[in-house]
């Protein structure tokens, strides 16, 4: 279904990201992974993603940074040809409640994961718009939608995600390129895997599908927005969260 396309996903090593770079890859897609400190599961995610059939490259690189998002495209049209798929999915959380967050704890988290992807969108926009085509997905957060104690970085962030991607879609719509919010709801990750237990069972208790979201439930939908089907899908957030914010 993707073969022959380029994807780029950013923060591509583990957990949600790499998700969508195998998922890509089983649809057919060569893939760039970016990583920014995870140079060992890079590494062991670019052997697993050739043993199925394409190619794959893993690009060092700070998405934060405008230079080197930069890098991470241009990476992608000097090895494989093309950029046709962007999926911004890098990023971190610096939790704290307003009371104790720092100005870092902020400036960190916008940095990461909004400029970051404005960083990507920009640098791959600009071959997407010569291509006349491109799909770009980017990760927000239902954090975004509904904002969180303890995350007033990261839902600014993520609703900033969601800005976007709205406005992007609207711009790069007449030139064949579609721009989609995915937001997840709480996905089994490393990023999750630091919350209590009791955090975790109240999650549970505002989910109506009773399970924690596996990354795949997240890259299947990537997987979908950045497929020919999805060519009349635009501007769009759409949750997989099982039900927890409706
Ligand atoms: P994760 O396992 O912590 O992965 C985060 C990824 O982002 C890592 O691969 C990391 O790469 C990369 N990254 C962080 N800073 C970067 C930078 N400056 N430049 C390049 N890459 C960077 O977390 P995850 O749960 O898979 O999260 C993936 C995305 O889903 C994030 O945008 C997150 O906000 C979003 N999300 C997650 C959940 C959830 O419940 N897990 C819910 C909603 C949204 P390195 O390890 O190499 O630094």
């Amino acid at each position: 279904m993707l073969k022959g396309k380029t994807a780029v996903v950013t923060g591509g090593a583990k957990g949600i990201g790499k998700a969508i770079a195998l998922k890509l890859a089983d649809l057919g897609a060569n893939i760039v992974i970016n990583y920014r400190s995870s140079e060992k599961e890079a590494e062991s995610i670019i052997e697993e993603l050739k043993t199925k059939g394409i190619k794959a490259l893993a690009v060092k690189a700070d998405v934060s940074k405008f230079e080197e998002a930069e890098v991470i495209m241009k990476a992608a049209v000097a090895e494989f040809g093309s950029l046709d798929i962007l999926v911004n999915n890098a990023g971190i959380t610096r939790d704290t409640l307003l009371l104790r967050m720092k100005e870092e704890d902020f400036d960190s988290v916008i940095e990461v994961n909004l400029k970051g992807c404005f960083n990507c969108i920009k640098h791959a926009s600009s071959i997407m718009l010569k291509q006349k085509r491109g799909r770009i997905v980017n990760i927000a957060s239902v954090i975004g939608l509904i904002g969180n104690a303890g995350q007033a970085n990261y839902a600014a962030a993520k609703a900033g995600i969601i800005g976007i991607t709205k406005s992007v879609a609207k711009e790069l719509g007449s030139r064949g390129i579609t721009v989609n919010a995915v937001a997840p709801g709480f996905i089994k990750t490393d990023m999750t895997d630091v919350l209590s237990d009791k955090v975790k069972d109240s999650m549970l208790d505002s989910i109506p599908l009773k399970r924690l979201g596996e990354p795949e439930d997240v890259a299947n939908l990537v997987a979908f927005l950045a497929s020919e089907e999805a060519s009349y899908i635009t501007g769009q957030v759409l949750n997989v969260d099982g039900g927890m914010v409706m």
